[in-house]
Order: structure tokens, then sequence, then C-alpha cells
């Protein structure tokens, strides 16, 4: 069976990386969380105290960092200079710093070609913002995952609770608007639906229903090749 590139972008915490990760296992696919690559640009930005819009310095430390993505059927784990960052890089002030250094063009450059090189055999579902229409625009599939804000904020809100922090539901709520507004708003690979994409609101689904819903769009794409 030819295995093919699926490409799911969304807003933040559309529900695009837990449905990508449970589609992938069934499928026997590499997920990769393009979003954890940027948070990992963001972290080594912050450790070094490097101001973002210095685009020497930036261009200097995209050059000299190594990132390490690891696939499990868990989830990824990203490596920052061989140190296993993947918790750090979910802190919420990353998340801010990330919307922010993915709209330098010299982190973007540096992370599609990454991207492009661990997703061109193919057998791979990547999530992030503008695989469908950058990354990879000739995805076999393409999804668009889109859900109320007020779902998306809960979920993140839960999610929060459960890894042991106290957060604020408005707060959460604002900071998903306003990095929503960023990412559809910059110059560079704007978070917009692919021409070819299918949209999905995950908002009244369950996990299960979404990720049945994502398989059977696959098999009728698959069907056709
Ligand atoms: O998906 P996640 O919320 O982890 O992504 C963090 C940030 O990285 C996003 O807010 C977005 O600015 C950026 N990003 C991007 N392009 C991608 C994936 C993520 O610009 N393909």
């Amino acid at each position: 069976m030819r295995r093919i590139i699926i490409a799911i972008d969304g807003p933040a915490a559309s529900g695009k990386s837990t449905a990508a990760k449970l589609l992938a296992a069934r499928l026997g696919y590499v997920y990769i969380d393009t979003g954890a690559m940027y948070r990992t640009c963001a972290l080594a930005a912050k450790r070094c105290g490097l101001d973002i819009n210095d685009d020497d310095a930036l261009s200097q430390l995209m050059n000299t960092i190594r990132l390490d993505i690891e696939y499990h059927e868990e989830g990824n784990r990203t490596y920052l200079n061989g140190e296993d960052v993947s918790r750090e890089i979910r802190e919420p002030d990353i998340s801010r710093l990330a919307s922010a250094i993915s709209a330098k063009a010299i982190v973007r450059e540096k992370m599609v070609e990454l991207q492009r090189r661990l997703g061109e055999k193919g057998g791979v579902i990547l999530d992030g913002r503008d695989i469908g229409t950058v990354v990879f625009p000739n995805a076999e599939l393409k999804f668009f995952m889109i859900a109320p804000v007020e779902t998306r904020a809960r979920r993140r809100y839960l999610e929060l609770i459960e890894k042991g922090s106290n957060p604020d539901y408005d707060t959460v709520l604002s900071e998903l608007e306003e990095r929503d507004k960023a990412d559809s708003s910059r110059a560079l690979a704007p978070l917009i639906p692919a021409k070819d994409a299918i949209c999905i609101d995950s908002g009244p689904l369950g996990i299960e229903e979404q990720v049945e819903l994502l398989h059977s769009y696959y098999q009728t794409r698959i069907a056709s090749i």
C-alpha cells in the first residue's frame, strides 16, 4: 500500500496533535509535531537571552543549535543539543515565544527544510500551521481542524491542570486568541487552510470520533490513488 503524506493544520488546541498521533498509530505512520520544533527554537532563544529581533544573533543561533525529534507511539520526544526538552517546551511562556519566533524567516527556513527531510519518503502525518500550504503543498491528504475558541481554551485549561499547574481560564483563553491572531495575520506562512484541505470541526466530536472521521477520509483517498 502506498505510504502518503498527511497534513493536519489548524489553530492551537484544535485537537490536531491528539488526532494525528492516534491516526499515525493506527496506520503505522510516523507522527511529526512541527509545533514542537518552533517551541524548541523558542526555548533555545530564551536560554541564551537572545533578542529575537536581532537578525544576526538569531541566524547564528539557528545555524548552531541541534534539534532532534524522536517518534514514539505516545508522541514525539524533542531534543535540544542532545537534551530532552519535551516537557519544558510546553510551558505557556514558550507558547508565546514560539509564536513570535516562528514569524522569522530564518527560523521558518530551517524548520521547513528539516520537516521536508523528515517527511519526504511518506508514511507520515505532520501537524502544524503551514503543512498543507507551504511544507508539503502536494501532500496527498490535507485536513484543517477547527473548534470554537472556548472549546479549545477549555481543553488547554484541563490539560494544564492535569499537568499539575494552576491555570486561570480567562488567561488561557486570551492567550489562545492572541496566538491565533498572530499566527493568522503574519506575513510568512500564515495559518490558513490550503484550498484542497478538508475542514473538520472537532468541537462536537470525541477523540475516537475524530480519528474515525480522519481515517474514513484516508481510506477514500488511498482508494483513489
Ligand atoms: O502547535 P503548537 O501550538 O505547539 O505550535 C506553537 C507555535 O509554533 C504556534 O503558535 C505557531 O506560531 C508555530 N508554528 C508554526 N508553524 C507550524 C507549527 C507551529 O508557525 N507548522
